[in-house]
């Protein structure tokens, strides 16, 4: 197998491998991989298979980089943590006692490397009367701060600090005081939010008819908004910093798979595991850059990664163990994954296919149709083998199947490093820039200097010129075609963004992480018409980034810092 590069090295040695109690290194990729290997077959015992024979398949689909599982599978797997999931929610209810109670599992769960959402819609608005104290209520937002810093001061392990997603209904009472949270800088920066809409509102809206803002304690009507102002007021925000992205509550809830547990209300903290409280969802992606010969999709291959990859899966979750009994038992009883994507702006340069193409649109949706469908073969084939998820009786699926839900498309922020390949669905960021991390080590694109030097305007100097840019396309010496392959997130327009979106997200069971970029000059009314195209496309949520606004990153501890 090829060796790793330097990336997926300094990934791996800074956050990945395996140390002992002095903070030392005690194992190389190499063994990151078997250790992982190992401990996932060993869940094949339970069921009769073949324990060495699954390992060594493991082994390979991840030390070849075909497939990666999210980062706390190969951070816990085999290690003391075991705690292989990555997406969690917890309930929050309106009482101290369960605030706080949420306060000490996300504690946990953070400690162990995933990251957690919440509703905060049940909690009541800041003013309300408490019967206990006497005193007022603060609301949703100053205890989302409780949270905020409870998250700070917990470093995963040393390796990561957590992340959150608060959600909060439009129809809180707070809603204004939530959307205009992060506008102070430093203010809930472990946070990404979300507002939870749902029809009402949108007809609301469409109707130009006031709407109704609830107290959730008691059930009445405190006042009445206009959906205009809050949705201007949302996209002002987004417009400024990036946050809040929205939710669809209603088109989320037509793909419950188990309506009768509940009404799902929130998501875990990129947006693409919507999930019942004390679920826990363990992601892996497939590396699309990796499942293409000759200008061809090798669709053989991939089908083998997707069955490989929801059994390598499928196993983590019966390996896993979980912080909390009450996670460990909703996580038995519907056994959701999210088997996604990763490398996809590689694959369509492979292919052919620019980006910003109605022919990109129909291969997205072609790919993941295929991805999904597999992905269900695979899950039906292991209930064969293992039984259907005990929730299956009371569940939407006719068939047996061994999982709830079985695809998810995730940022891949980290396991994109480790794979050498674009992030998720995102078109890429740049051609060739400097981690100045790595001792000043220049990354470039392979699949565009591979290409300059066929065609024959490849030079040092050129690379030189674009370093760091985040547009090639005013590059004279670059021809027309290869540009169009290399357009990067700031050329593709916002329209486009949201077209590829809605073509995997119309495949995917769980939802789509993905970030709609605009350019410096979009408007506030530009960032609205985004909020109501997205809802046109039956997207499930989404964030809007706006070139150049204030980036909170919530994920952006940087693995390579
Ligand atoms: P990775 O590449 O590390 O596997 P992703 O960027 O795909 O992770 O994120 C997937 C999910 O993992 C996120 O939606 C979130 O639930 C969780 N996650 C990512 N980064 C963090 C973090 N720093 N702390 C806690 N959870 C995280």
């Amino acid at each position: 197998m090829r060796p790793l590069g330097p990336i997926a090295t300094t990934v791996l040695h800074r956050r990945y491998l395996k140390r002992d109690s002095q903070g030392a290194v005690v194992e190389t990729p190499d063994e990151l991989f078997h250790r992982v290997a190992a401990n996932l077959a060993e869940a094949e015992a339970q069921f009769g298979g073949d324990v060495d024979a699954t390992e060594a398949q493991f082994y390979r689909l991840m030390r070849s980089l075909d497939f990666l599982p999210n980062s706390p599978t190969l951070m816990n797997a085999g290690t003391d943590l075991q705690q292989l999931a990555a997406c969690f929610v917890l309930p929050i209810e309106d009482s101290l006692e369960s605030i706080f109670t949420a306060v000490k599992q996300t504690a946990l769960i953070h400690q162990s490397g995933g990251g957690t959402g919440f509703s905060f819609s049940n909690l009541r608005p800041r003013g309300d009367v408490v019967m206990k104290s006497g005193g007022v209520a603060s609301g949703p937002v100053s205890f989302m701060k409780v949270f905020d810093s409870t998250t700070e001061q917990i470093k995963q392990g040393g390796r990561r600090r957590g992340a959150n997603m608060g959600v909060l209904d439009v129809s809180h009472p707070d809603i204004e005081e939530f959307i205009t949270a992060k506008r102070e800088e430093g203010v809930l920066r472990n946070f990404n939010l979300s507002v939870a809409t749902d029809e009402t509102f949108w007809e609301a809206l469409e109707s130009g008819t006031a709407y109704n803002l609830v107290n959730p304690r008691t059930g009445a009507v405190v006042r009445q908004e206009d959906p205009e102002v809050i949705l201007g007021l949302i996209a002002a925000a987004a417009w400024e910093s990036g946050d809040p992205g929205m939710l669809f509550l209603d088109r989320i809830n037509e793909d419950n798979p188990v309506p009768t547990l509940g009404r799902i209300e929130a998501t875990n903290p990129c947006g693409e595991v919507p999930e019942l409280p004390y679920e826990a969802c363990i992601l892996g992606s497939v590396n699309l850059g990796q499942h293409a010969e000759r200008g061809e999709v090798d669709w053989e291959k991939l089908r083998e990664t997707v069955h490989l990859g929801i059994r390598l899966l499928d196993d983590a979750l019966e390996m896993s163990s979980f912080p909390i009994p009450e996670i460990e038992t909703m996580v038995r009883k519907t056994r959701r994954l999210g088997l996604g994507v990763m490398g996809f702006h590689d694959m369509l340069v492979d292919v052919g296919i620019p980006y910003d193409s109605d022919e990109a649109v129909e291969f997205a949706s072609d790919l993941m149709e295929f991805v999904h469908d597999e992905a269900w073969v695979a899950s039906k084939q292991l209930a064969d083998e293992r039984g259907p998820f005990p929730a299956w009786v009371e569940s939407t699926h006719e068939n047996p199947v061994r999982n709830a839900t079985t695809t998810a498309i995730a940022p891949t922020g980290t396991i994109s490093l480790i794979a050498n390949c674009s992030s998720s669905i995102e078109p890429i960021y740049n051609v060739a820039y400097t981690k100045h991390v790595l001792e000043g080590l220049e990354i470039r694109n392979e699949r565009f200097v591979d290409r300059a030097k066929e065609r024959g305007f490849y030079s040092p100097e050129l690379l030189q010129r674009i370093h760091d840019r985040t547009s090639i396309q005013d590059v004279p010496e670059i021809p027309d075609d290869v540009k169009q392959l290399f357009q990067t997130a700031h050329d593709v327009p916002a329209e486009q963004h949201l077209r590829i979106q809605a073509a995997f997200q119309e495949h995917v069971d769980n939802a789509v992480s993905k970030t709609v970029n605009v350019p410096q000059s979009a408007s506030v009314e530009d960032i609205e018409d985004i909020f109501h195209s997205a809802r046109r496309y039956g997207l499930k949520g989404m964030t809007v980034f706006r070139s150049g606004a204030r980036a909170e990153q919530v994920l952006g501890d940087s693995p390579l810092k």
